[in-house]
C-alpha cells in the first residue's frame, strides 16, 4: 500500500509536471506565434510607410514646379490671366454650343443655303430687303409709285438750286438682279461683287422703294463714292429726307447694313420715318433694331 500509495504520488507528480510543460509549450508557441505576426505586421508597416514615403517625394516633385510656376507668373503678372483662362474656355465653350446649333454659317453676310422665303418681311411695317431678310423670288411690284412722285418733286427742288439728278436704276425684278450679279461676279469675284451687288433675292431694289440716283452730265462719277462728294450728291445726303428717301448705305456701316458706302443708294420710307432715321444717325437696320 505504501509503495503503491508513493507510486501513485509519483504520477500525480509526473503528470502535473507534464501538464505544467504542457501549458508552457502552449503559452511558449502562443507567444511565438503572436510575435511572429506583430513583426510581420510591423513590416507591412514599414512597407505602407515606405510606400508613403516613396510617394511623398513624388508629390513634393510635382508641387514645387507649379508653385515655383505661379511664382514666377505673379512676378511676371499672368496668374491674373491663368486664373481667367479656365473661365474663358466654359464661356468659350458655352458660346460655341449654339453656334453649331442654332447659329447658321454665313457668307459675306449671307446665310449659307438659306430657301428664299414666300412672303415679304415687314418690320413695323417697313419692307425690308437685306442679306438677313431676303424676298421671294416672285415678289415683282414694280417700280413703286408713291417713291417715283417723291423722287420727281426732290428732282425739281434739286433743280432749283442748280442740280439736275437723275435716278438711273430703281426697280429690279429677281430675274434681272440674277443677270447683274452674275456679271459682277464674273468681273470682279463673288466676294468684291458682295460688298456692293446683292445677290438675286436679296436686292432692296427688288421692292421697288430703291433708286440709284446720279447727277446728269456727271455720268463718270455714278456708281462711285465721288458721288458723294460733288454739291449734287451732297445736297441729296442733306435733303433726301424731306422727301421721304435716306441714304442707304452709309460710310463706315458696312458690317451692319452689309454693304460698302453706296453714296448712289436712296431707300423710299416716306417722309415721316425717313426724317426720323435721318435725325437719328441711324442705319435703318439699326432704326429697326436687326442690325
Ligand atoms: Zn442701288
Amino acid at each position: 500500500m505504501k509503495r503503491s500509495s508513493i507510486s501513485k504520488k509519483t504520477n500525480s507528480k509526473l503528470s502535473i509536471i507534464t501538464i505544467v510543460l504542457l501549458v508552457i509549450a502552449i503559452i511558449a508557441i502562443l507567444f511565438f506565434t503572436s510575435n511572429k505576426n506583430e513583426n510581420s505586421k510591423e513590416e507591412e508597416g514599414d512597407l505602407e510607410q515606405k510606400e508613403i514615403v516613396a510617394e511623398d517625394p513624388v508629390n513634393e516633385e510635382s508641387q514645387k514646379p507649379e508653385e515655383v510656376k505661379e511664382e514666377s507668373d505673379d512676378i511676371s503678372g499672368d496668374s491674373n490671366e491663368q486664373s481667367k483662362e479656365p473661365i474663358n474656355k466654359e464661356e468659350n465653350n458655352e458660346e460655341s454650343k449654339p453656334n453649331q446649333d442654332e447659329k447658321p454659317k454665313v457668307d459675306n453676310g449671307y446665310i449659307v443655303d438659306q430657301t428664299l422665303p414666300t412672303t415679304p418681311t415687314y418690320i413695323d411695317g417697313v419692307l425690308i430687303a437685306n442679306k438677313k431678310y431676303p424676298l421671294p423670288k416672285d415678289f415683282n411690284p414694280g417700280e413703286d409709285v408713291e417713291a417715283r412722285v417723291a423722287f420727281e418733286e426732290m428732282a425739281s427742288a434739286a433743280r432749283k438750286v442748280g442740280y439736275e439728278i437723275t435716278a438711273f436704276s430703281t426697280f429690279r425684278s429677281f430675274e434681272y438682279q440674277t443677270t447683274l450679279y452674275n456679271r459682277y461676279v464674273e468681273r470682279d469675284g463673288k466676294d468684291n461683287a458682295d460688298r456692293y451687288s446683292a445677290r438675286p433675292g436679296y436686292s432692296e431694289h427688288q421692292t421697288g422703294l430703291a433708286f440709284d440716283i446720279g447727277e446728269v452730265g456727271r455720268e463718270d462719277v455714278w456708281l462711285t463714292s465721288e458721288f458723294g462728294e460733288t454739291e449734287a450728291g451732297k445736297w441729296l445726303l442733306e435733303n433726301a429726307h424731306n422727301y421721304g428717301f435716306i441714304l442707304r448705305y452709309p460710310k463706315g456701316k458696312e458690317d451692319i447694313t452689309g454693304y460698302m458706302y453706296e453714296s448712289w443708294h436712296f431707300r423710299y420710307l416716306g417722309i415721316p420715318l425717313a426724317t426720323e432715321v435721318k435725325q437719328s444717325g441711324l442705319t435703318l437696320e439699326e432704326y429697326l433694331g436687326i442690325d
